[in-house]
């Protein structure tokens, strides 16, 4: 089994147990290696993102874990940085995970709303993975059901990783499929689904990033199989892609789920190596693992 885990949350965020708990449970289910990827703070309201007031103390508090812990388990400080959140400073991480979480759009405002809250409101940014409910939502409010057009400005999002040199990872990347298994939103197959997908993987290939084969929807009931789907997973190893695996966990419970799943999945579709993160020279560098 492949031991690592570098996607993890805690109290800092939206987790729901403590980092503590969570390395302890990670521990205990085999793994060796852990990193966690606080979710960095947003540039709007949001009620999963650590707030910039608590970055400092969740720095300390994994800096603390490292020293308690060391010789029993492999830890870093890493970050879930969101697109969105364009100038967050990522030298102080070991690592960082690069993901797209909310669609950048434009407010239809009406023609006299007044010139201060025309700013304000002028722009929303809905949740891709809150709920089916909330995607249902903005693919009718924002995109007018058309759903080739919502995947199209989702993977626009992604794509955005590729120029942040130092998120080496790509989290969850077709995460806009999260609720597909129970309401069907997208169609994978039309072209303009398939070419959004794959420009932004091209542009990812390209920048030399790793992508998460992800279990974390599988560990809350929403899909059966990780992202990204077997589809692109495939292309992606044609393109020369790099893959590792993690749970993208916010529970002790989901500590190293679906793992087993992972792995067949990235053998059925080619891949002989799975990239974990170490210490070289006493730097972090990734570096592949025979699969
Ligand atoms: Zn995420
Ligand atoms: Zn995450």
């Amino acid at each position: 089994m492949f031991t690592q885990n570098l996607h993890a949350h805690g109290q800092f965020d939206d987790g729901k147990s403590t980092l503590e708990d969570m390395l302890l449970a990670s521990k205990a289910a085999g793994l060796t290696s852990l990193g966690f990827s606080v979710h960095c703070p947003l540039p709007f309201g949001t009620d999963w993102a650590c707030p910039q007031s608590s970055l400092a103390d969740y720095i300390a508090e994994v800096r603390r874990l490292q020293e308690k812990y060391a010789g029993r388990i492999e830890l870093f400080l890493g970050v879930e940085w969101d697109v969105t959140a364009e100038d967050f400073d990522l030298t102080p991480f070991d690592y960082a995970i690069g993901s797209a979480h909310h669609l950048p759009c434009a407010m239809k405002l009406p023609e006299n709303c007044p010139p201060e809250l025309a700013k304000q409101f002028a722009m929303d940014y809905p949740s891709v993975d809150d709920s089916a409910e909330a995607t249902a939502r903005c693919l009718a409010g924002h995109f007018g059901g058309d759903a080739d057009a919502y995947a199209k400005a989702y993977f626009t999002e992604v794509k955005k990783a590729a120029a942040k040199d130092d998120a080496r990872i790509v989290g969850h990347f077709d995460l806009l499929t999260k609720f597909d298994e129970a309401r069907g939103f997208f169609s994978r197959k039309t072209a303009a689904y398939t070419a959004a997908a794959l420009d932004a993987m091209e542009a990812l290939v390209h920048a030399d990033k790793i992508f998460e084969i992800n279990t974390g929807a599988i560990s809350r009931g929403h899909r059966s199989e990780p992202y990204p789907s077997r589809e692109l997973l495939c292309v992606l190893r044609e393109m020369g892609g790099k893959v590792t695996i993690s749970a993208d966990t916010h529970h002790v419970s989901s500590v190293a789920c679906a793992y087993d799943l992972a792995e067949s999945i990235a053998r059925e579709c080619g891949f002989t190596a799975l990239w974990r993160l170490a210490r070289v020279n006493g730097q972090p560098a990734f570096i592949p693992e025979e699969l």
